[in-house]
């Protein structure tokens, strides 16, 4: 089990030089959000938060790799609440009770398939699903959310498309009134790549002056 308190923020990661000072700044330094915002390597099932994404299809019924680990560790209950919630559309999001896993709900977003002739409709409903997710924990008073690489997996997406439409998003949605709500957001990343790159293009989004 991963507790919140052992997850790095991005402060503390610049601290550690883990992130570096960006060259290029897409949005300016808020101090803020630089405690609000952590990036973890390692497997979501076992961060305890309040409500962590499941990058679910539209059956919202159990598939493979992230979906199946989280099933697998929520127990069957997961699947029965899911049945009869009917799906959900494409760039939509549900929410359950987490069961066995130690986050108290699971948030279940519907990334796009990837389709590199129609990128435009693709990049709004990546970037509708984590904002709907994160509307979802602010309306049901959670405070803490862990976001996995929603549709870079088998959904085709590439990662460094992803992350720039990812970061976008979550950028703006922290410089509402409605983010601020929120006290964490924690992006985990599965592999050393997407680690790498989410680093680099949090500071990209997520600047700091100082390490
Ligand atoms: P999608 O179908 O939306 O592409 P996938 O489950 O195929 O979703 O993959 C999404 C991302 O989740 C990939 O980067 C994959 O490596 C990562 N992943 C797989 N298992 C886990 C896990 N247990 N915890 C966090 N991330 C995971």
């Amino acid at each position: 089990m991963i507790a919140l308190k052992d997850i790095p923020t991005i402060r503390q990661l610049y601290r550690t030089s883990a992130l570096s000072i960006a060259k290029t700044r897409r949005y300016p330094l808020i101090e803020a959000h630089l405690d609000r915002i952590s990036l973890l390597q390692g497997d979501i099932t076992k961060v305890q938060v309040d409500a962590i994404v499941n990058a679910a299809n539209r059956s919202l019924l159990a598939s493979i790799l992230v979906d199946g680990a989280i099933h697998d560790a929520a127990g069957p209950k997961l699947l029965a609440e899911c049945r009869p919630l009917n799906g959900c559309e494409t760039g939509g999001a549900k929410i359950t009770k987490g069961y066995d896993l130690p986050a108290l709900h699971v948030i279940h977003a519907v990334g796009p398939i990837y389709d590199s002739n129609d990128v435009e409709t693709k990049e709004s409903q990546l970037a509708s699903c984590y904002l709907n997710s994160l509307e979802i924990a602010v309306n049901n008073s959670l405070k803490t959310i862990a976001f996995p690489c929603i549709s870079t997996g088998i959904y085709g997406y590439p990662i460094e498309d992803a992350t720039h439409v990812v970061l976008d998003v979550v950028r703006k949605f922290c410089d509402t009134e409605t983010g601020k709500e929120l006290d964490r957001i924690i992006f985990v990343v599965w592999s050393n790549t997407d680690r790498a790159l989410y680093e680099k293009l949090l500071s990209e989004y997520f600047p700091s002056d100082s390490e």
